[in-house]
């Protein structure tokens, strides 16, 4: 799945009709398959990203191969049942739904009541909320900044430190279908597993025991405990409604029709390379060097010798996922340097792109525009996507700059003139 950050409005409506179809069970009512974050931010749970912390994702040893940096059976003699990185309720939130009862049930008043917070787990009404699945909705770097993620104090005080700098986006999150899943790997009842017709990675519920390694392991914080069947559970990728032919529901529902899924052909004998490759920096690069060109007559032939239906083939060339990340190369992979090889991959933002460019706000660097004039800084995009290498990103922004300037140069009040294409 590639996400146009540039189009995502951060509605919600996704992470709800996810909610509605997948885990709106006992269970499970803190779990969010599919959030989205305000970044900058604390995420969901607090802190995921900071693995110093949680231990997740993949080492790279100094001879050069990775290991998971926790779980499997090992780690569970180590600590005889206990596992000490895994997130608690709190780094979640305490779930809640609203008593709108109250509405009809308060007495008379003179403003109106409030349907009251009502903790799901107690039943009782809540006082104080502590946290949120986006706990800082719409704030920017300046507020952010304040929350308890130390590490912003630092982004803010390095770069950032004005209120008028201040900045945010929208990260919708789900489990990346990584090809090289640090869950799988942790699981000591190996319950996890990454099927070989879509790469789709799903939990057997009928195999997993809770030890949780999973969701210490997960770099991305994207397995969920059931406390109710006390099994571990994630994102399926709408499976049932891949194998009908059918969106997930997140793509299905999204209002700002960010959200493209397509078919990847891959070099399966790439990736133990790609992920234990040396400099983090070049784990973007490696990716990329795994997938393999779905118009290339040899490659197409390598395909079908291996048994990949016709079906797949045409869905592989047809896709706007390889055209994104490797053809313009204008999609990235979240957090590659966790090397776990994500699979969800993300078109930065511009932002505020139209206003600014209206206004000349936009520097140019000769005949370019220059990016790091714009207000999300590339730095910051760099980190989230490619480890840190901001020229790639620099790439996809002024393609992306150069796109919108000739898609407004052929809109006639604001309507796009098909005529001109
Ligand atoms: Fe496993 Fe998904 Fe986490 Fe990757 S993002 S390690 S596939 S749970
Ligand atoms: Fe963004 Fe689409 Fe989700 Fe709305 S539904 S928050 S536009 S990804």
């Amino acid at each position: 799945m590639v996400l146009n950050l540039d189009k995502c409005i951060g509605c919600h409506t996704c992470s709800i009709t996810c909610k509605n179809v997948w885990t709106s069970r006992s269970g499970v009512e803190y779990a969010w398959f599919n959030n989205v974050e305000s970044k900058p931010g604390v995420g969901f749970p607090q802190q995921w990203e900071n693995q110093d912390k949680w231990q997740g994702g993949w080492l790279r040893k100094i001879n050069g191969k990775i290991e998971p940096r926790q779980g499997g059976k090992r780690e569970i003699l180590r600590n005889i049942f206990a596992n000490p990185n895994m997130p608690s309720i709190d780094d979640y939130y305490e779930p809640f739904d609203f008593d709108y009862q109250h509405l009809h049930n308060a007495p008379e008043t003179k403003t109106p009541p409030t349907a009251r917070p009502r903790s799901l787990l107690t039943g009782q009404r809540m006082e104080k909320i502590e946290n949120g699945p986006n706990w800082e909705e719409i704030l920017g770097t300046e507020f952010a900044s304040r929350s308890r993620d130390v590490n912003f104090e630092q982004v803010q005080k390095d770069i950032y430190g004005e209120f008028e700098n201040t900045f945010m986006m929208y990260l919708p999150r789900l489990c990346e279908h990584c090809l090289n899943p640090t869950c799988v790997a942790a699981c000591p009842s190996g319950s996890i597993y990454k099927r070989e017709e879509d790469g789709i990675v799903l939990i057997d519920q009928d195999k997993c025991r809770g030890w949780r390694m999973c969701v210490s392991a997960c770099p991305y914080k994207k397995i969920y405990y059931n406390w109710q069947t006390g099994k571990s559970e994630k994102c399926v990728f709408c499976y049932p409604r891949i194998e009908a032919g059918e969106p997930t529901v997140c793509s299905e529902t999204c209002v700002g029709r960010i959200r493209y899924l397509g078919v990847l052909l891959y070099d399966a004998d790439r990736i133990e390379a790609a992920a234990s490759c040396e400099n983090e920096q070049d784990l973007y690069q490696q990716q990329l060097d795994i997938f393999l060109d779905p118009y290339d007559k040899e490659v197409q032939a390598e395909a079908r010798a291996a048994g990949i239906p016709e079906s797949w083939l045409t869905a592989a060339q047809a896709s706007p996922v390889y055209k994104m990340a490797m053809d313009w190369k204008v999609a990235f992979p979240l957090h590659p340097e966790f090397r776990t090889l994500p699979m969800v991959w993300y078109v930065p933002p511009l932002s505020p792109i139209q206003a600014a460019a209206e206004n000349d706000q936009i520097g140019m660097d000769g005949d370019i525009p220059d990016v790091h004039s714009l207000r999300i800084p590339v730095r910051y995009l760099a980190n989230l996507l490619t480890a840190g290498k901001e020229q790639p990103v620099e790439l996809a922004l002024q393609r992306m700059l150069a796109m919108r300037s000739y898609m407004r140069g052929k809109t006639v009040d604001g309507v796009v003139n098909t005529a001109v294409l």
